[in-house]
């Protein structure tokens, strides 16, 4: 598999008047075209950094980004990102909410809209579109927001922790879609989740961070028996469990 990205020793520090914060160190990996990465770790280890700096909303310190399109480009890939709450606007309807990015970019072209609207169509949204968001389940506000994002026609998606607002319930329903339907869309996406079993169940590969300063505690190719495209019957794989173990051993043991 070609890597659409190359992260190399990426580090980055926070400076304020109290000093320095080194949030991550030493991160390389790859993520091939179409593969689905999922990042795991302590909560405030770093993540939200690694993908900031993914996303290109902040320059690494040290170490190098290399993009390898699979068109041959060197120009940086279209980035989608998502985050914990949908962030869809109450004043807004749905329509208007899921073509936000379109209008503020200033692309609201024909195609584009056709998109969107095709989209709304197969998530099942399309007779609520005059609604207001507080009228949409948990599940299909994530929706509307994965369409808004999807609007853009990212290459790369960024996703943190876009279901930890949900109940255990609906989240293990709406991951399960959600990544349904980015799976179907070919895109390479990279998830940030503090779920194991999520992980297990959405991902190709899990890397498992450290305490902060974040470094690579363990990089985990899965392959499940039974996931094919169901992440919820992907939990009762037999590899599951072993899986669970390897992970949660990365996670718990001690740093060095
Ligand atoms: P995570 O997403 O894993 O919970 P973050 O990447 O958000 O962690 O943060 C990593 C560390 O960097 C935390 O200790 C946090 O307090 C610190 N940090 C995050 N953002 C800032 C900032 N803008 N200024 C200073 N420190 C920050
Ligand atoms: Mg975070």
């Amino acid at each position: 598999m070609r890597n659409l990205l190359e992260l190399k020793d990426i580090g980055y520090s926070y400076h304020s008047l109290h000093g320095e914060t080194k949030a991550i160190e030493n991160i390389s990996f790859g993520v091939g075209v179409g593969e689905f990465v999922a990042v795991v770790g302590p909560s405030g280890c770093g993540k939200s950094t690694l993908l900031s700096i993914i996303a290109g909303l902040l320059a690494p310190e040290q170490g190098t980004i290399t993009v390898n399109n699979p068109d041959g480009s060197l120009r940086y890939p279209r980035v989608g990102y998502m985050l914990q709450r949908d962030h869809l606007f109450e004043w807004r309807s749905v329509y208007k909410n899921v073509v936000l990015g379109l209008e503020i970019n200033h692309m609201m072209t024909e195609e584009r809209l056709e998109y969107v609207n095709q989209l709304l169509r197969d998530y099942g949204l399309d007779v609520f579109r005059n609604k207001r968001p507080s009228e949409l389940s948990g599940g299909m506000k994530q929706r509307a927001a994965l369409i808004r994002t999807l609007a853009l026609n990212p290459e790369l998606l960024l996703l943190d922790e876009p279901f930890s607002a949900l109940d255990y319930q609906t989240r293990l329903m709406v991951s399960a879609d959600i990544c349904h339907l980015i799976r179907a869309t070919g895109k390479t996406m990279i998830i940030i989740t503090h779920d194991l079993a999520e992980a297990i169940s959405l991902a190709d590969r899990v890397i498992v961070l450290s305490g902060r300063p974040a470094r690579i505690k363990r990089d985990l190719p899965i392959h499940l028996t039974l996931s094919g495209d169901d992440s919820l019957a992907a939990r009762n794989a037999p590899e599951f469990n072993q899986y669970f173990n390897t992970l949660w051993e990365a996670l718990t043991s001690e740093d060095q």
